[in-house]
């Protein structure tokens, strides 16, 4: 086999040294070439040459890759048309190209920097088999030969993006919202950040100037960031006067994601201490007394200071049992979560989508929005708990903790606990 190669060589040497000459020339009129765009094009248009054409099949097969590979990129102006004419391939292929970019609607118009990919078989017949065409940041549209060679059948695939690890920490300013964006942290993965400690933390009074956090999370990334998804928070610490509150990711079942702290404690309770994007909420600078809304004065509620429109939470799962206008507390909502307990959410700008009595509701889902309805003097929700009928602080509410890992997923839950802070310690140290 070796031999019989190597005789095809030695008997194809003329053109072997033709083509290598060929591949000089063209390689220094690249260097000199400032219009650098659609090299590999030009470079086919070279080698398409009068001259070596009649022997250049014979010989593809044999020297040549069978398969080329072309990426373009979109220049201002461009047509399907210019672009596959700048192919050389026979026409009936250009033709078939058009006829099936054309049925396809995601792509009615090309934009600069768009992206379109090209594989073409160069055995016997020179043939497209597959294209890509870029439809947007998040998606493409694949064209494959069908096996009978006359058509193509495309899909919309979803690209391919990078998961980037990211640490960050930082000293809460005025707000974590602000600190944690000035960091860089997207804005879905701060308002995560807030609902998973929105458990245990009430932001508007909790927090004080000077608390500090700490975050491991997951984004997806494109190659060249222009896209950027969130993904899941891996670890959190956030340490307020002293007190240090971590959480671990852990996935008891496959794609269940939960949250416990370092002793394997659940985050998740019955109700939230703060049912408002608690990431958008002020610090206090202290225990500050508010101006207007007067935490001081007797108030059988708890008010939460916010832009109008911030969304408001199911604090838990439970029942609507009133969504309409209720006098001095405007719009309001009330949720029964079980034989026990009741919440109330008051002068709502408007209620969540589908929020009527009788519905049922997860905990965290929107309710309604912020507003300055019935008896208000500014934005804020009023939330109150009742507990067994009496109304209570539920700030001082002392609401049994979620389940402790136990056994074998105890165990697990401690090598997974393990892993996450040599992750931790990784990232901490490539920032020096
Ligand atoms: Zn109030």
């Amino acid at each position: 086999m070796k031999i019989k190669i190597l005789e095809k060589i030695e008997e194809y040497t003329y053109f072997i040294w033709f083509i290598l000459l060929v591949l000089v020339a063209v390689l220094v009129t690249y260097f000199y070439d400032t219009n650098k765009k659609n090299q590999i094009l030009y470079l086919q248009k070279s080698l398409e040459n009068v001259y070596l054409k009649k022997s250049i099949s014979s010989l593809t097969s044999n020297l040549k890759p069978r398969f080329l590979t072309i990426n373009y990129v979109v220049q201002n102006g461009d047509t399907f048309e210019n672009i596959i004419d700048s192919l050389i391939i026979p026409s009936e292929e250009k033709k078939l190209f058009l006829d099936t970019v054309k049925r396809q609607k995601e792509i009615k118009t090309l934009n600069q920097n768009q992206e379109i990919y090209f594989k073409i078989d160069r055995k016997d017949n020179v043939r497209i088999i597959e294209f890509k065409v870029e439809i947007n940041k998040k998606k493409d549209v694949v064209f494959l030969r069908d096996e009978n060679l006359l058509n193509f059948s495309s899909k919309i695939e979803e690209k391919i993006l990078n998961k980037v690890i990211i640490f960050k920490e930082g000293i809460i300013e005025s707000s974590l919202y602000n600190t944690a964006i000035k960091l860089g942290i997207k804005p879905n993965t701060i308002v995560e950040f807030a609902r998973l400690y929105g458990f245990q933390v009430d932001f508007q009074r909790d927090i004080w100037k000077g608390d500090t956090f700490q975050i491991i999370y997951e984004q997806f990334e494109n190659e060249d960031r222009s896209l950027i998804e969130t993904g899941n928070i891996i670890f959190a610490n956030l340490n307020t006067q002293g007190n240090d509150l971590n959480l671990y990711k852990f996935e008891l079942e496959k794609n269940k994601i939960d949250y416990y702290d370092e002793n394997g404690k659940s985050m998740k309770k019955t109700l939230m201490k703060t049912p408002i994007n608690g990431a958008r909420l002020s610090s206090p600078y202290g225990k500050r007394k508010h101006p207007i809304l007067g935490f001081t004065k007797m108030h059988n509620g708890t008010d939460f200071a916010a832009p109008t429109g911030t969304p408001i939470m199911a604090s838990g799962d439970g029942v609507v049992t009133r969504a309409q206008w209720c006098g001095g507390g405007g719009n309001c909502v009330k949720i029964k979560h079980n034989s026990v307990y009741q919440t109330v959410y008051a002068h709502m700008s408007k209620f969540g989508r589908g929020i009527k009595k009788g519905v049922r509701v997860k905990q965290g889902q929107i309710i309604g929005y912020v507003g300055s309805t019935g008896l208000s003097t500014g934005p804020h929700l009023h939330y109150e708990v009742i507990e067994n009928g009496r109304k209570i602080n539920s700030q001082k509410l002392k609401l049994p903790s979620g389940k402790t890992l136990k056994g074998k997923q105890r165990n697990k839950f401690e090598v997974n606990k393990i892993k996450i802070d040599v992750l931790k310690s990784e990232l901490i140290a490539s920032l020096n």
